[in-house]
Order: structure tokens, then sequence, then C-alpha cells
């Protein structure tokens, strides 16, 4: 039976990571059934909304989506669709493992690390409130009324929401990934010295719920502390869970760890639905010029593999990957020591891919 899956191939450089993808994942050997559907901008165009109803039943059904990155437009226009679709299916964590393989050029080595942000709320609740709105002065005076602290008049204002049940269920999650791929060290950062009722009730959580894993190694790190330790000595850490801004920023400190976005690969997981894709954005300026590396959509795709039990073809997919940076020679400019040196193209890469996984056979 082949696998069903939501194929969302995105825009900007979606489309072209994504066509590679699905070669990579084919020649692999296991069966898709591919549900292509459309988000964002042609979708408003299409369908007269960014993120369609039928998109969300399609992944619903299926559960499960490989997705290309979608552009959201600055100031003005529609909000996040990644942002809403997350919401919109309740995918609460997001997994992004940072790994380093051979042959990236970047300073560490043997980093080897997951992260689990939390995806639903703090800041990016959506709670807003413009400068110079009547909203906006009530909620001021209401902060005046209940702190007797005035804010500026010309405030905006974004509510970080922290909730106790989304903080135990993201650490849960982190703990529940730990002892399933037999990782030793959950570390959760948080700024509770200063966010006493927000990251103070989420670290609460997290000691409360680490008390249920006593075979894992558990501790805290206050978020600056983190962001100094991993770039000084990013080994001592395995999975760290965090609160969804700080994890946003945090993932991609990581990735520019690990050799930077082309190999940075993610999932957004709720308790039934999965959505695979990579950390990086639609990268614009890099659209239909089949220069970027495909790389994290295709480890993002390995992730997927090992979610649908394919976890053979995962490996092989995986170390093709690996092999072939190691190699060096078809990697996209962004693995190339040199930039100036000649770099593959997105296509060359899934050619390399699939030659040396027809070479590795089964
Ligand atoms: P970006 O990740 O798209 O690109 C930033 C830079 O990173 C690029 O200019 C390029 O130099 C490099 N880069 C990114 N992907 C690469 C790849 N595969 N290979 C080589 N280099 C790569 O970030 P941005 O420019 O801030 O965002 C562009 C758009 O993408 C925005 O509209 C943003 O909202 C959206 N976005 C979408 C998602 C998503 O769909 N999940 C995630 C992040 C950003």
């Amino acid at each position: 039976m082949p696998h069903k899956v939501t194929l969302i191939p995105g825009d900007g450089i979606g489309p072209e990571i994504t066509r590679a993808t699905k070669r990579v994942l084919e020649a692999t050997g296991i069966k898709f059934e591919w549900a292509i559907e459309t988000i964002g901008k042609e979708a408003q165009d299409k369908f007269g909304a960014p993120l369609p109803g039928h998109v969300l039943e399609s992944i619903k059904k299926n559960r499960v989506a490989l997705k290309g990155p979608v552009t959201t437009p600055v100031g003005t226009g529609f909000r996040s669709v990644n942002v809403a679709l997350r919401q919109g299916l309740d995918l609460y964590a997001c997994l992004r493992p940072c790994k380093t393989y051979h042959g990236v050029p970047t300073p560490f080595a043997s980093i080897d690390i997951v992260i689990v942000r939390e995806n639903t709320e703090d800041l990016y609740s959506g709670i807003e409130f413009a400068r110079g709105t009547r909203e906006g002065d009530r909620l001021a005076k209401l902060i005046l009324e209940t702190t007797q602290i005035k804010v500026k008049e010309d405030s905006g204002f974004s509510i970080k929401v922290i909730s106790e049940t989304a903080s135990r269920r993201i650490v849960k999650f982190a703990f529940e990934y730990a002892h399933a791929n037999k990782r030793k060290k959950v570390s959760a950062a948080h700024k509770a010295n200063i966010l006493k009722f927000s990251d103070g009730l989420f670290l609460a959580a997290a000691r409360e719920v680490a008390r249920e894993y006593p075979d894992i190694e558990f501790e805290d790190v206050v978020i600056d502390a983190l962001c100094m330790r991993l770039t000084r000595n990013p080994q001592q850490y395995d999975v760290i869970v965090l609160p969804n801004l700080y994890g946003d920023i945090v993932s991609d400190l990581c990735a520019g760890l690990v050799g930077g976005l082309g190999v940075a690969p993610g999932a957004n997981m709720g308790d039934n639905i999965a959505v695979f894709e990579p950390t990086h954005g639609s990268a614009p300026k890099y659209a239909g010029k089949n220069k970027v590396n495909p790389m994290a959509m295709m480890l993002s795709a390995t992730m997927m593999l090992r979610h649908l039990g394919e976890t053979k073809a995962a490996h092989k997919l995986e170390k093709a990957i690996a092999n072939v940076i190691a190699e060096g020679k078809s990697v996209t400019y962004d693995l190339k020591s040199d930039r100036n040196q000649p770099a593959a193209t997105t296509s060359e890469v899934a050619d390399a891919v699939i030659k040396k996984l027809k070479k590795q056979g089964d």
C-alpha cells in the first residue's frame, strides 16, 4: 500500500526543493500517493484564502504532510500561514534536529542536538494591540490601574501567553522523544528569573514532568546562558525544550552551528498529525534559480520516513545525503568552504543523492 501524503510545494524556492525531495523519496523504492495542495499567495488568488479549508482537510485525512516554505507578506496582507497551519491542526511540537555531517564547513564537530519548540502560544498567540488604537489605550489604562506602571503613550503591545497545559504537553513530548530515541538529557530553557508568571509557569511544569522520567537527566537553563554555552560547547546539549519564541531563535542558532539552513530539517507534530518541513523560509531572491540546497527538505523527508515506520529507507536516504556531503563534489554553494568554487545546482544534488541510493542497494 502506498503512503498517502499531502504534499505542499510552497512558494519561492519551495517548488524546486520539493521537486528534488520528491525524486529522492521515490528513489528509495517506497511508494507514495501524493495529494498536492497549494497555500499562501497562490491559494489566496485561486481560492480566496491563503489557507483553504480543503488543505487542512487533506492533511487531517492523510495525517502526514511534507511541506515546502511559504512566504509571509511583511507588514501588510495575510498573517503567516505557517503559524495558522500549526495552530489550525494543533501541531504543538516543533522538532528540529541539528546534527553535524562530516564535510559541512563549520568550526564545530560532533553536534547532535534536538530542539523541541512549543508551537502554539507565547508571543505567537497573535494577541497584539497597535499603537494609538482604542484597544491599546484601554490596555495601557488597565496596566496602570493594576500595576501602577505607566507605559509610554506611543507603545504597541504583543502579549506573551504561556499556559501550564501547553508547557506540560511540550515538555512531556520532549521526554517521550528522548525516551524513544535513547537520548540521555533534556534541558529546558527559560527566562523565569524575569518573566515569573509566563516562563516561571513553563519552568515549574518542566520540573514536574521531569520527575516522571527519572532515567533521563534534566536541567534547566536561562535562555541567555544557553546561547552563550551553545556557542562555546554545544556538545554538552542533547534535547533542548523551549517556549515558542526562544525555540524559533535557538533552532536557527543551532542550524548555524551545524552548517546553516541548507541542512536544517524540521517537523511540526500534533498527537495524530505531522507536517515535515525545512527550518528555512522561501528565500525569494533565489526562487527559480535552481541554486539552493534541497538537503534540509530531504532530511525532513527522512524524518517523515521514520515517522511512517520506513526506518530502513530513512536510514538509507540519510546515509546517501551524508555521503554526498562528505564527498563535497555535488553540493550547493552554501556547503562550499569557498563560495567562489563552482557548486552543484538543486537538481544536481538530487541526481547525486539518487546515484548514491542506487549504489548502496538494499
Ligand atoms: P529564508 O530562510 O527564506 O532565507 C534567508 C537566507 O538563508 C536566504 O537568503 C539564503 O541566503 C539562505 N537560505 C535559506 N534557505 C536556503 C537553502 N535551502 N539553501 C541555501 N541557502 C538558504 O528567510 P527569510 O528571508 O527571512 O524569509 C523569507 C520568507 O520565508 C518570509 O516570507 C518568511 O516569512 C518565510 N518563512 C517561511 C517559513 C516556512 O514556510 N516554514 C519559515 C521561515 C520563513
